[in-house]
């Protein structure tokens, strides 16, 4: 397996190419936009793992340019910054998924495994679990078909949710994923919002979707009566 690393945070890019390595990938570096373009372009790679902030070209740059040119290696990228648009418009350019920085080498390699379980191809843009769907480019979520208004922090947790039905969450990762901090004192934010989120999510109807997981966290997924 090819793993083409762009990232110019040497730190970071050392970090994942011993992780990498030690988990069977050939990596290849490259700490400059222009450089990791080309590479991208003209190197099959198993997957390629971008930062957004790089210098010549950013992500955003290059993950265009390689899904214009046709070129669907799977693409993962990191961002430092928690924004909702940043995941939306990243997922929107053709990426398959997502970390935020900083981030667990563990975490990365279940993403990194996922995507390549799923094989190239684009993220699918709607997810869908039993009758609710997120819409993800619209930021929009309903339930059969009626339309739930969620705050941007709201969606965040329910479309982190719902990218990984079926498999618990642990507030931890939920926090990293959702705030991009470490809450460990105080679980009551999380625990907060996601009884917010019940109240627009599972409340309203009969079968309920979200699920607690005593001592662990949280799963969404449609249980049988
Ligand atoms: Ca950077």
């Amino acid at each position: 397996m090819r793993a083409l690393v762009i990232e110019d945070e040497l730190k970071t890019a050392a970090y994942l190419r011993q992780g990498l390595s030690e988990n069977g990938f050939v990596v290849e570096i490259c700490t400059d936009g222009e450089d990791g373009l080309h590479q991208a372009l003209t190197v099959e790679n198993d997957l390629i793992i971008l930062d957004v902030m790089l210098p010549g070209r950013d992500g955003w740059s290059i993950l265009s340019a390689l899904r214009a040119a046709g070129k669907q290696t799977p693409v993962l990228f990191l961002t430092a910054r928690d924004l909702v648009r940043d995941k939306v418009k990243g997922l929107e350019l053709g990426a398959d998924d997502y970390l935020v920085k900083p981030f667990d080498f563990a975490e990365l390699l279940a993403r990194v495994r996922t995507i390549l379980r799923r094989g190239p191809g684009r993220q699918p843009e709607v997810l869908q679990v039993a009758d609710l769907r997120l819409d993800l480019p619209r930021h929009k979520a309903t339930r059969g078909g009626m339309r739930l208004d969620l705050t941007a922090k709201e969606f965040a947790l329910l479309e982190l949710l719902a990218r990984r039905r079926g498999e618990a969450q642990s507030r931890t990762i939920i926090a990293e994923q959702v705030w991009d901090v470490n809450f460990d004192s105080d679980f009551n934010v999380l625990e907060v919002a996601i009884r917010r989120l019940r109240s627009k999510v599972d409340d309203p109807f009969a079968k309920k979707l979200i699920h607690t997981i005593r001592g662990v966290g949280y799963v969404l997924e449609e249980r049988p009566e």
